[in-house]
């Protein structure tokens, strides 16, 4: 049997496949890919991407860099090389129509990529505005590099049937054209295009204007067919925010709310409330002892239903994760715990990723860092859900009732109401710090890892006076 060479011979026809659909390295995006990929890979080039834009968006915040110019794109290609996206980088600066395996599969990345972060950035007009301007930028930067006999292999394979205007029409309009045409060189082609597709030649008066229509030459189709992209890319991604609401995979979900997250905010735990390590066995005791209320309820209920929506899978799970709850403590924590309601292997698909997700192991590798005070009592919080700041969320009367359950006296509790009552949600926390341990906390309590870590240490250094320096 020639194994080998059915193998090649398959290679081959998937390679010949992958060239028809990706011909150029110049892509308009028009349609989505259709694949299975593994969710690993979909945020791996999620990433990939991110990081091609924000070089671009660095390229062009420097000082003296104008767009397109050389200085621009030798930055965009150095900080590419130092990063090693040297696909990205033979894309873009070699954009052409090679017919290699090598390039075919870069292209293929960059599709997938570009449509995973439609998604990502569709969400907000903001966001939007900013995927537009950065996808604007690297596709004006491809037709930059762009040889002249490519814009026709462009054209040709995406079926964009302009035609030149005769050599009669052209020969009428000769004085015309040396007059408002950039360079202005007889024996090309010029092509008549509506006025409104090339405003940045009409706006810099660097092309003729006859009866609503530009006179282009060929060259300067380029202008034409970076318009056309930015259109179809504002529609796009307009009408990707609108079809949003109909995903309702878990996993895609809080992927893309990380990747949009990763792009707003530094990648580390922030030092000072992050913990060593603690006894997996004690999550009972620390919640009792050393949560917040928000974590302490979200625990509580955890442990009485089994379950963790999304948004408490988020901000109890970083939490947990920035008090020293290992990786490996975590999935046995979780599982012990979700099992009791579901089947193993339910457990494992639904909720495995999620945890490798949450401690950076997969696809991107983000060190996600624990929710604020701020996030936490900014979140909406609907009929049932746990997760929110419970000093906002908490109507006064089950406020009451669970502080008293906890063993507050009624005068504190008039008191953390109180504050409650007046907006004031991190005065009542403190207060509620004050009294479980019968001190103040150091500063009003502004993050809930701040509130663990300053509540653990509390009880260390009073539980361990034969560590102290005396006796060494
Ligand atoms: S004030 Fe902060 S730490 Fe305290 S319960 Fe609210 S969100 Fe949690």
């Amino acid at each position: 049997m020639d194994l080998e060479g059915s193998t090649s011979r398959r290679n081959k026809k998937v390679f010949y496949n992958l060239l028809e659909i990706y011909p150029h390295d110049l892509q308009f995006f028009a349609d989505p890919p259709h694949l299975d990929l593994p969710i690993d890979e979909f945020e791996k080039l999620a990433m990939e991407r991110m990081h091609v834009l924000r070089i671009i968006q660095q390229a062009s915040s420097v000082k003296g860099h104008q767009l397109l110019s050389n200085g621009w794109v030798n930055c965009i290609s150095e900080a590419l090389k130092e990063f090693r996206l040297n696909d990205y980088n033979l894309i873009i600066m070699n954009c052409g129509s090679a017919q290699s395996e090598a390039s075919c599969a870069v292209r293929r990345r960059d599709h997938i990529s570009h449509y995973i972060l439609r998604l990502v950035y569709c969400r907000s007009e903001e966001l939007r505005r900013w995927f537009l301007a950065r996808e604007t930028e690297l596709f004006n930067l491809k037709c930059k590099m762009l040889k002249e006999e490519e814009i026709d292999k462009f054209l040709s394979f995406n079926k964009l049937n302009l035609s030149p205007i005769s050599q009669q029409e052209k020969g009428d309009l000769r004085i015309s054209l040396l007059y408002s045409t950039k360079n202005f060189n007889f024996d090309t082609d010029f092509y008549k295009v509506q006025f409104s597709d090339v405003p940045y030649l009409v706006k810099k008066k660097q092309v003729l204007l006859k009866d609503g229509f530009a006179i282009i030459p060929k060259k300067d189709l380029i202008h034409y067919i970076a318009n056309n992209f930015k259109k179809m890319l504002r529609q796009a991604l307009l009408y990707a925010s609108k079809k949003m609401y109909a995903l309702d995979d878990d996993r895609i979900r809080e992927l893309l709310l990380g990747l949009e997250k990763n792009n707003k905010i530094s990648h580390c735990i922030p030092g000072e409330y992050s913990h060593n390590s603690i006894d997996p066995s004690l999550m009972d005791v620390y919640a009792k002892n050393h949560f917040p209320l928000c974590m302490r309820n979200i625990h509580e209920n955890f442990r009485a239903t089994h379950t963790l929506k999304y948004d408490c899978r988020l901000q109890y799970g970083f939490f947990c994760k920035g008090i020293g709850l290992s990786y490996e403590d975590c999935v046995k924590y979780w599982r012990d715990e979700f099992t009791k309601a579901m089947e193993h292997r339910e457990f494992q698909k639904k909720y495995g990723y999620t945890i490798k997700h949450n401690y950076g192991k997969v696809g991107g590798k983000i060190n996600y860092i624990p929710f604020n005070c701020t996030k936490i009592i900014s979140a909406n919080v609907g009929i049932g859900q746990q997760h929110g700041c419970p000093f906002k969320v908490w109507d006064n009367g089950y406020l009451k009732q669970k502080l008293t359950e906890y063993g507050f006296g009624p005068q504190v509790v008039t008191e953390i109401v109180n504050h409650a009552k007046e907006g004031n949600y991190q005065m009542a926390c403190s207060a509620y710090f004050e009294y479980m341990h019968g001190r103040p906390s150091k500063e009003v309590i502004n993050h809930p890892n701040q509130y663990f870590e300053e509540s653990f240490n509390y009880e260390h250094e009073y539980q361990s006076p034969y560590c102290s320096d005396e006796d060494e």
